[in-house]
């Protein structure tokens, strides 16, 4: 934690952070205003439940719902059982972040045997869209490597947000630039937002910086774009107000 947030403070980061409410609240009180608060819901566990989190959200204990990670338990993000999640979080108006795309390779034979990479299509997300049109949620690592759903939903979702999470920085950096390049052509470069997905790897965060940083073929606008200016609009920074 400590190494995470002198990396922040080096690079000027304000960023959500992501886990129980007791992790959380540790890092806000060691980040202060650079932490963002956020929690995950979890229909398999039922907890926290809706009412539990509409409380965290009244209180300004909670900033975003994420990172959701029912793909990894092989839950589809339009199953029935993340409904009334969704409609809390349309309601509250709340940023839901949602894991779309790769988990470790082979994980369905180590760590997470229901999970299914076919779950990445953001095409899964159009069920939820329709239904909940005010609903502010992105697709963490941006649905990677299903490139053609990314972008037909992008085109068809205009309140559609990605992230590039781990994808910056895990994969040969060719691929991430191409994917990256992919979306950016298909004209999507103000919806696509910086993310580190950094688990237990503090330098990751500063990996993933310079990766956009150093992408040849981006200009300087679209860098602080996908930085900085996505980001904020989405989330609203300035409205929230950090303790
Ligand atoms: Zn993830």
């Amino acid at each position: 934690m400590q190494r995470t947030i002198q990396i922040m403070n080096a690079r000027n980061v304000v960023g959500l952070v992501s886990g129980s409410l007791e992790v959380v609240d540790r890092w806000r009180e060691a980040g202060g205003s650079r932490i963002l608060p956020s929690i995950a819901f979890d229909p398999k566990s039922g907890k926290p439940t809706v009412d539990e989190l509409r409380r965290l959200v009244l209180e300004k204990r909670v900033a975003a719902f994420a990172e959701i990670v029912t793909q990894l338990d092989g839950v589809a993000a339009n199953d029935p059982r993340m409904e009334p999640y969704y409609a809390l979080a349309e309601e509250l108006d709340v940023p839901v972040g949602i894991h779309m795309g790769p988990g470790p390779p082979g994980v369905s034979y180590f760590g997470a045997p229901d999970y299914r990479i076919r779950l990445s299509s953001l095409l899964l997300l159009e069920d939820v869209l329709t239904r909940h049109p005010k609903l502010r949620i992105w697709a963490m690592h941006a649905g990677w490597p299903l490139a053609d759903e990314a972008v037909a939903a992008l085109y068809a979702h205009p309140q559609l947000y990605v992230d590039i999470g781990t994808i910056s920085y895990a994969f040969p950096r060719k691929e991430f630039y191409g994917y990256l390049q992919r979306l950016i052509d298909a004209g999507f470069e103000s919806r696509i937002m910086f993310g580190s997905d950094e688990m237990v790897w503090p330098d990751a965060l500063s990996a993933a910086i310079d990766s956009v940083l150093n992408a040849p073929s981006l200009t300087r606008q679209q860098k602080r774009a996908i930085l900085y200016d996505n980001a904020a609009r989405f989330l609203r920074l300035k409205p929230f107000a950090p303790r």
